[in-house]
């Protein structure tokens, strides 16, 4: 009892943490009279040092009245251009100011809560955006050797033409979850709009809730529909909540680090604790995939600085999660190989009647 209350109090405490950290909005790049004054001046201006903001020179810039209707609003590419003379001018100001500190011994600042990146071409974060995209990559490629396994290369049940692996279907909408988030990370990385960020925070939360799922139903050995359901219903309905709370309500970035922080560990935790007790024959993978997912996650806890102004500590989770990814996929292949032979197996070792019909009938090893 002491423990559980002990872990409220500790709920209560991040609660309120993260309550206190959502109301620190600005960085600390973007606090400086400099940098504010220069944003300003070159968004009046259009040129800021030798540089020409074109987006900027338009006269109609200002012209849309605040608050009105997007039918009487200026045509999107006004807009379009508004929000292209911003960020221009949110960049090279940034730029300049970063020089200036660097040339005055200052360590980077991060600056709309984020660190100072090079840009390449249309990409903000280049090496983000690159190492999402194949991120994405890893899990498509993953998915489809995963596909081909047990739909061709693993036998199927006789009568209802269904794998034997009891997890298939979850794994199937795990990929879609994966290759959605993904997705949106690299175009967040390619373009931080409000719009791109909160399709990406929530791609990622949704994922990383679903996996958290996944991961109770596999490591508890999870099988009937109904228990599923009761397995699943609440952290749905959680997951659901904070995604909403976060578009429509307040997206606090230390808030929603914490809770996908417990999500992640909890999920690791599972595995960690399930490849222990258990003798999957797979279990050494899981067991790197799971440090190494928790070093990676460490990289998002202790932030740094981009090297070279392109390597910063997101970057750098984002390249660790490819390996892992790899492995995971090769690990998830290897339970639906051992899971439909030890079914198989089963059901023929009971009496040569259908394998599905006298799967119920066994109790089978909780591995
Ligand atoms: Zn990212």
């Amino acid at each position: 009892m002491a423990g559980s209350s002990l872990r409220v109090v500790h709920l209560a405490s991040l609660l309120a943490l993260g309550f206190v950290l959502g109301s620190v909005d600005a960085s600390q790049g973007d606090v400086d009279p400099h940098y504010r004054t220069c944003v300003k001046e070159c968004q009046s201006t259009a040129i800021i040092g030798s540089n020409i903001i074109s987006h900027c020179q338009s006269p109609e810039n200002d012209s849309t009245p605040a608050g009105s209707s997007w039918y009487t609003q200026e045509p999107l590419y006004t807009q379009w251009k508004q929000l292209n003379c911003m960020t221009d001018c949110r960049y090279y100001c940034m730029m300049q100011r970063e020089e200036e500190r660097q040339s005055g011994g200052l360590s980077p600042v991060k600056y709309h809560g984020k660190w100072p990146f090079i840009r390449v071409s249309v990409f903000q974060e280049p090496l983000s955006t690159a190492l999402s995209a194949l991120n994405l990559l890893m899990h498509f490629t993953g998915w489809l050797s995963f596909f081909l396994l047990v739909n061709y290369r693993l036998p199927i049940r006789p009568q209802t033409k269904r794998t034997y692996y009891e997890y298939t279907g979850l794994w199937h909408i795990y990929a879609i979850l994966s290759m959605n988030a993904w997705f949106w990370s690299s175009i967040f990385h390619t373009r931080d709009i409000d719009l791109t960020e909160k399709l990406d925070y929530s791609s990622a939360v949704a994922l990383l809730g679903y996996s958290l799922i996944l991961s109770l139903l596999r490591t508890f050995n999870v099988k009937d529909e109904a228990t599923r359901v009761m397995f699943a219903a609440p952290i749905l309905a959680f997951v659901t909540t904070h995604i909403l709370y976060l578009n429509f309500y307040d997206l606090d970035y230390g808030w929603n680090m914490k809770v996908c922080i417990a999500m992640g560990a909890v999920q690791l935790l599972a595995w960690a604790i399930w490849a222990g007790v258990t003798h999957h024959p797979s279990r050494f993978k899981l067991w790197v995939v799971v440090f190494g997912g928790a070093l990676a996650m460490l990289l998002e806890v202790y932030d740094f600085p981009p090297y070279k102004g392109y390597a910063d500590a997101h970057s750098l989770w984002h390249a660790s999660t490819i390996p892992l990814t790899y492995l995971w996929w090769s690990f998830i292949k290897d339970d639906a190989e051992f899971r439909t032979s030890t079914v198989v197996k089963k059901a023929k070792f009971v009496g040569g009647s259908q394998p599905e019909e006298e799967e119920s009938a066994v109790e089978e090893i909780n591995i």
